[in-house]
């Protein structure tokens, strides 16, 4: 039976956790070949071997993506091995909570390294081939989808430089999707709400404390949720561009 997302290449950023591991399980299933981006080579391999076990295809590609270098270079292997690139999740990212009055500058420089200048490498690198993949693919269309956050929307006290970072990719995001909609490359930015994942062990203790006690008494969403809505995106018909999608937990206010 043919799928969706069959003879199309995908390459995922933070493939070895949370929604980016989620997001590239769900585009494989859709028979899309994925090239899987994280530091943790471990980790890659096992989903990797998950991927290939159900029939799919994995590259698994370890990478340092704030790393200029590494970050072209994880786009060069999977276009070279895989053949060519349709669809880019730009989903890698790191949350490093806190005030701002005395945080340590490593983590605002953290933030931005990755969430900003590892998203705006890989997206660089990433450009020629989505043009090419929209002129010249079956499908004639290609995605490009940043991970951003309700924190990209919604200012709070204690979370400025985060803010920063997602409300840059929101903005890099909609530009960007002006420039290219014509040719057929769509742009969308994705806004989870709080999601289940690893990404609040990175806090210093008494901010994960502080943070968690946030949604303590409500169900979040699952890594699942973002892939399904990651995936509603690139299945779309080609006259059919979902530009952003907010996505909270029903009790998150
Ligand atoms: P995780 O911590 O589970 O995933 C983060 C991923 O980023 C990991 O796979 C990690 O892999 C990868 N990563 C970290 N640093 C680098 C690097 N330098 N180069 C390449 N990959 C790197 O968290 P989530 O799944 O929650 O986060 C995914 C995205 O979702 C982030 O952009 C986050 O901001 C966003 N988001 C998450 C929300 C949530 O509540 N969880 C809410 C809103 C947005 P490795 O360590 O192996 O490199």
């Amino acid at each position: 039976m043919s799928k969706r997302l069959d003879g199309s290449v995908a390459l995922v950023t933070g493939a070895s956790s949370g929604i980016g591991e989620a997001t590239a399980l769900a585009l494989a299933h859709e028979g899309a070949a994925v090239a899987l981006v994280a530091r943790r080579r471990n980790r890659l391999e096992k989903l990797a071997a998950q991927i290939e076990a159900a029939g799919g295809r994995a590259l698994v590609l370890d990478a340092d993506v704030t790393v200029r270098e590494q970050a072209e270079d994880a786009v060069k292997r999977t276009v070279a091995e895989l053949g060519r690139l349709d669809t880019v999740i730009n989903n890698a990212g790191v949350m490093l909570l806190g005030p701002a009055l005395d945080a340590p500058i490593e983590e605002w420089e953290r933030m931005v390294d990755l969430n900003v200048q590892g998203l705006l490498y890989v997206t660089h690198a990433a450009l020629p081939h989505l043009l090419e993949a929209a002129e010249s693919s079956e499908r004639r269309v290609a995605d490009l989808i940043n991970v951003s956050s309700v924190a990209g929307r919604v200012a709070r006290s204690g979370s400025g430089v985060y803010n920063l970072t997602k409300f840059g990719v929101t903005a890099f995001s909609e530009s960007l999707r002006q420039e290219l909609t014509r040719r057929h490359v769509r742009v969308a930015s994705v806004e989870p709400g709080a999601v289940e994942t690893e990404l609040a062990d990175h806090l210093r203790p008494e901010i994960k404390e502080q943070a968690m006690k946030r949604f303590a008494d409500m169900e979040r969403l699952k890594s699942e949720d973002i892939a399904d809505a990651v995936l509603y995106i690139v299945t779309r018909p080609r006259h059919v561009a979902i530009n952003e999608l907010l996505i909270r937990p029903t009790e998150q206010e």
